[in-house]
């Protein structure tokens, strides 16, 4: 595995090194050393590179919906991000390369791939049936929720892109069934954001 460098602010030096971060005086880098978890630091780990939308915080939103297989309830995940998340815009036109663009609105996530480790760590813990998966109707694999009683994949399309659907509330009735549990750490992905009013109605914080 190769060495994992941090991104510490200058104000925070002593609390890193405190927790076990090394100076590399070459590199002027901050690192992880062998045998110490990542997860220590988790607030300075770095970001994909590829990593097309970022936020310094994010809710997990959890909702219930029939399985169109089993027709049984099961819970559904996603990811909601607030206001001040930003998407890498690709700027092909101009010599001055890509922007990260700042969102005044919530966003929530579909197609979710390339999560930071100390994410899938939260997912792991409360959403085990939402995972990395294959899916044949886009040919790639993204996280994705899966059935808590048949196993069946339940693909993103109808909950986050056909109005209606367990991400996309149309009322107030229908938003209040879904669950949002905030973290307080950093964000990234690639995926496909949407941004609207169905993001306007109260959803209840857990
Ligand atoms: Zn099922």
């Amino acid at each position: 595995m190769s060495r994992i460098d941090l991104n510490v602010p200058f104000s925070e030096k002593d609390e890193a090194k405190l927790l076990g971060a090394r100076w590399d005086a070459r590199s002027k880098v901050w690192f992880v050393p062998d045998g110490t978890d990542p997860r220590l630091f988790q607030r300075w780990l770095p970001l994909e590179q590829d990593i097309g939308i970022r936020s310094d915080s994010y809710f997990l939103a959890q909702t219930v919906a029939m399985c169109w297989k089993c027709h049984e309830l099961t819970s559904l995940f996603s990811f909601i991000l607030p206001p001040g998340h930003e998407t890498l815009e690709i700027n092909e036109d101009s010599d001055d390369g890509d922007y990260w663009f700042r969102h005044s609105d919530p966003a929530t996530v579909s197609y979710v791939t390339d999560l930071p480790p100390h994410v899938v760590t939260q997912l792991k813990a409360v959403a085990p049936y939402y995972r990395l998966d294959f899916s044949k109707t886009t040919g790639s694999s993204y996280w994705m929720n899966h059935c808590e009683q048949c196993g069946m994949k339940q693909g993103d399309f109808e909950m986050h892109c056909e109005p209606g659907g367990a991400f996309f509330p149309m009322d107030q009735h229908a938003a209040d069934r879904i669950v949002l549990y905030s973290y307080r750490e950093s964000f990234g992905c690639n995926g496909s954001a949407s941004w609207g009013d169905h993001l306007s109605f109260r959803m209840r914080v857990a």
